[in-house]
């Protein structure tokens, strides 16, 4: 499954705890990241993961492009709730393609952690059916 990891700045130190405890899950995945945070991840943990901008720089919108084409199965996305952010408008936009298109996405630890197990149930499965509809449509 291709799986996109988001951090606000001040919840980058548990994406790096997360990704870092449950790295045994996560490598089984692509792994897609706004910049900062991927390069932490990857620094803490030695996995492969494909880096996009900095979230200010557009790296959620490359992430929700991604959504629009049907390439990204979850978003595990740790906000950063009370702090505003510069790039909110893009933020929104890419809960909002999360929405539209059904891609699960966790924004807190808590639900991320129940995704997790989901992954290492096959709970997820269901994307890989709606992909291959999809490409039968676009074919
Ligand atoms: P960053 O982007 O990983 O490049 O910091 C995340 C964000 O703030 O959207």
């Amino acid at each position: 499954m291709n799986i996109a990891l988001i951090a606000h700045d001040k919840m980058k130190q548990d994406m790096v705890n997360f990704t870092t405890a449950y790295q045994y899950v996560l490598s089984e995945h692509h792994l897609y990241a706004t910049g900062t945070t991927g390069s932490k991840i990857r620094k803490a943990t030695g996995m492969d993961v494909h880096l996009f901008q900095s979230g200010p720089l557009g790296g959620d919108q490359q992430i929700g492009a991604m959504i629009a084409n049907n390439e990204m199965d979850m978003v595990i996305f740790f906000r950063d709730p009370l702090t505003a952010q510069p790039h909110e408008p893009d933020i929104s936009a890419l809960m909002r393609l999360c929405d539209v298109y059904h891609i699960p996405l966790a924004t807190n630890i808590a639900a991320s952690e129940i995704f997790i197990r989901g992954l290492e149930n096959g709970d997820f499965q269901w994307r890989d059916i709606v992909k291959q509809k999809k490409e039968k449509e676009k074919a």
